[in-house]
Order: structure tokens, then sequence, then C-alpha cells
């Protein structure tokens, strides 16, 4: 058996093609690199749909967080307010971040189920004149619900406000066309839905937003404007760049582009979630979630209530057949997760469900059935 699938969200199992093309060393400041980095921003603004030039692509090194602490600090100036829309991990680390920077928030909180509605953020945009910007998760990674970011947008336009979007576990699957739905920013990551290896982020910003952000932010490296205004003058990243996960990135969007773009890798995830989800589905196993909330990124599962169900040897005896999986992060109920995302088909999910099968079976778990108390905790707070 080779290397175990990476059925987590990032980072994730990449083609062999895109770990070759880490064999070779590039001079940060060459020509050659220049170039490289000009073509992946073309790229990565084509698949945002850029057709009018009003948009700007600033890669950041580092891992997804700061990219977002970047897009925040740099967007955000001292006197504005910002809605969060939380339902979940990555919207809390939002809020952290936006508590480190200083910066004046507002939240609000849907738990771990449920998706924030255009309503209620209509409401509370119409409450609260002072609020300029409203920040949203795309897929909550955390539980993986798809949150409604079409609906979302057009409030926050109707109100005359700013809106920022994690779509680090979104982008290159799901669709976020600047024509389409509205926008100021958004950042993802290498090491997701590309199915490149990690080691930056990038923001795809309008270009008015850039320049109105010079001197906003709290921070040397993370300052988007100061990148931006660098790549334009040099072509070059203010500090040494992630050169081998450039180019590892560059074969991974080549792929993309080869597989079909951003629709075609989204066929794929969605059927790779429904194979999988009816497996487990027969084997027991509940998703958190209703289907029309399921995303094809991530799927949050509850933990069987049988006695001798243990996640960490779960984990271990999945791992021994070849896959890694994810624990949980609710709050509320114990669960795992199983990730759709990175060079895998659905071939691939039918082996993950026969090695639940399996391991339930090692386990001497007879049914993967979740507690009464997670299924009325799902049912109340959905209700
Ligand atoms: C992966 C992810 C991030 C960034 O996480 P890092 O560990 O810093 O790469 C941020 N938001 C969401 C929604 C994510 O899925």
């Amino acid at each position: 058996m080779g290397e175990p699938y990476l059925l987590t969200p990032g980072p994730l199992t990449t083609s062999l093609e895109v770990k070759q093309a880490m064999l070779k060393d590039w001079g940060s400041w060459d020509g050659d690199f220049r170039a490289m980095t000009a073509s992946l921003c073309e790229k990565l603004l084509a698949i945002a749909g850029d057709d009018g030039g009003d948009f700007d692509c600033v890669p950041m090194q580092g891992s997804g967080t700061f990219a977002v602490e970047a897009m925040l600090g740099s967007f955000l100036g001292p006197d504005s307010k910002t809605l969060v829309l939380v339902n979940g991990a990555y919207g809390k680390r939002i809020v952290e971040t936006l508590n480190y920077l200083g910066r004046n928030h507002a939240i609000i909180d849907k738990g771990d189920y449920m998706p924030p509605r255009g309503d209620e953020v209509a409401a509370a945009l119409a409450d609260d004149p002072a609020i300029t910007h409203v920040v949203l998760v795309h897929c909550e990674t955390s539980s993986g619900i798809l949150n409604p970011v079409g609906e979302i947008a057009e409030v926050v336009d109707a109100a005359g406000r700013k809106l920022l979007i994690d779509s680090m576990s979104a982008f290159g699957a799901l669709p976020l066309k600047v024509g389409e739905i509205k926008y100021e920013a958004m950042v993802s990551s290498a090491n997701k839905c590309i199915e490149g290896v990690p080691g930056f982020g990038f923001i795809i910003a309008r270009k008015s937003e850039l320049e109105a952000a010079k001197g906003n932010c709290h921070s040397l490296s993370l300052d988007a404007h100061a990148q931006w205004v660098n790549f334009k003058k040099t072509g070059q990243w203010r500090f040494t760049p992630p050169t081998h996960t450039v180019a590892a990135f560059m074969k991974a969007l080549e792929m993309h582009e080869e597989e079909g773009g951003a629709p075609a890798r989204l066929a794929r995830y969605e059927r790779n979630r429904d194979v999988m989800v009816a497996g487990m589905r027969e084997l027991g196993f509940e998703t958190l979630l209703k289907d029309r909330w399921l995303s094809p990124i991530i799927v949050t599962f509850f933990n069987p209530d049988h006695p001798n169900f243990s996640f960490p040897r779960f984990y271990d005896l999945m791992k021994a057949r070849g896959f890694i999986i994810y624990p949980g992060k609710l709050t509320v109920v114990d669960s795992f997760r199983v990730g759709c995302i990175g060079r895998l088909d659905e071939q691939v999910m039918r082996n993950v469900v026969t090695a639940a099968r399996e391991s339930l079976e090692e386990m001497n778990v007879d049914s993967a059935s979740p507690p009464e108390s997670a299924l009325k905790e799902r049912a109340r707070l959905a209700a």
C-alpha cells in the first residue's frame, strides 16, 4: 500500500505531477519565477471570472489564516465596524482576529448547525448603520456547512455595505464569480480545492479596495496593499516566496483547467460526497447536516453511540486501511469528518466505506447510529 489518502480539507492528497513539480529550485528574483507568479495571478482571476479587470490577485505567504488576517487587517480601516457571520470554528477565528486587530465588530452566531440567512443579516444591517462590512465564511469547514453566499451578498449590497469572504475551502470548486456574486475581497489558499501543497494563500480583491487599503494594516508582512504595490512595481514577492509551492501550484492550476475548471471539479467532489455519504448511511452513520446544507467539501458524522466505539481506535483502524480521517470540531456533540476534496474519485470513496465497515467490525460495533441526544439536538436546532 502506498501513502494513505488524506480525507482532510487541506493539506490534502495531491497528484504525483504536483509533487514532481517541486523537484527544481527557483531564484525568487529571477524572471522565470516572476513570470510564474504573474501567470498564477492571471489564472486565479480567470477562475474568479474577472473579465473587466476590476479585480487583482495578491498572493500572501503563510497558511490560509495569514491571508485571512491580511484581508481583514488591510481592508477594515480604523473606523470600520464589521458584522461577522459565525457558524463554526472559522467564523470564530475571524472574530478572534478582529479582537487582536482591535477592530469594532458585531456578531451573528448560529451555532454549529445552521447557516446565516439573508433576512436576519438584512435586519442586523438595518438596525446598525455603523456597520460598514460583513464577513462570511463560504464553506464552514468545521461542520461542512455550505453557507448561502449569493443570498448574503445580495442583502449586503442592497444595504450598501461591503462583503469580505473567507472562501478558503470552496474557491476553485464552488462558484464565486465576481460578476455573479458581489464582494470586495475573498481569500483562499494553495492547499484546498486547487489541490496544491501548503505554503501560501491569495486575496482576490477589487482594485479600488486595494488602493484604499493604503496605511490600514497593523502588520508589515501581512499588508495586502504593500504586497500588491510591490507585485505591480517589480513582479516580486516582498519577502521570500514559497518557490516550490508556487511551482507545484502552477501544475495544480494546469490540472484544474484540464479537468474542466471549477464546474468539473465541483461535479467530482459532489460525486465523492454522494457515494461516501450513501455508503456511510448504510452502515448506520448519520450526518450532522440535512442534505440541503451538506457541502461537497467535507462531511461531519456523529460518533456512533455503541459502547465499543472509540474515535482514536477508529482513526487508527482507518489509517491502517489507507485513509486518514479528521476529528470533529463541534462544540456540543462528538463527531468526526470525512473530506471529499483532493485527488480522489468515487472508487476511492467506495473503498473508504468498505474500510469504515471493516473498522467497525474489528471494534465489535454492530451499529453506527449516534446517541439519541445528538439527533435530538440536531432536530431542535434545525427546527
Ligand atoms: C483551511 C481554512 C482556513 C485556513 O486555515 P489554515 O490552517 O490557516 O490554512 C480558513 N478558513 C477556512 C474556512 C478553512 O477551511
